[in-house]
């Protein structure tokens, strides 16, 4: 028998089983705040699509893909940031701990280069 894979966190998040500060949402995707921010604003981009990081994603998630940056920065005009910092982890190393691809939106103070 086929293994089912475990659902993240976040899919349950967008089904409404567990709570999340849901800030926006549309077909595409949802924009919650993070539960741990590590700035003044940190908000996390969510396809309702699991993809479970960035080198999963298929040739056909290039629209997608386009449409949470699209989401990123229509976030940041409506909340007037006037500076932001997308992140995305893509494997244990580079940090990612949710197995279900989303983009972080980083605002409200300096940022440091290079990231840590
Ligand atoms: P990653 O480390 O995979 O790039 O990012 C996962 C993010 O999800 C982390 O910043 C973490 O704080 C956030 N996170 C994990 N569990 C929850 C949760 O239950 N609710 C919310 N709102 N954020 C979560």
């Amino acid at each position: 028998m086929a293994s089912v894979e475990e659902r993240t966190i976040f899919e349950k998040i967008i089904s409404r089983e567990i709570p999340a500060d849901i800030i926006f949402e549309n077909d595409i995707a949802v924009i919650i705040r993070d539960i741990n921010p590590q700035a003044p604003v940190h908000v996390l981009i969510i396809p309702r699509k699991r993809i479970n990081r960035i080198e999963a994603a298929q040739d056909g998630d290039a629209e997608l893909l386009g449409k949470l940056l699209i989401m990123a920065r229509d976030f940041a005009k409506s909340n007037d940031l006037m500076g932001f910092r997308l992140v995305v982890n893509n494997g244990q190393q580079a940090g990612e701990t949710v197995p279900h691809l989303h983009i972080h939106l980083l605002s409200g103070r300096p940022m440091a280069w290079p990231p840590g």
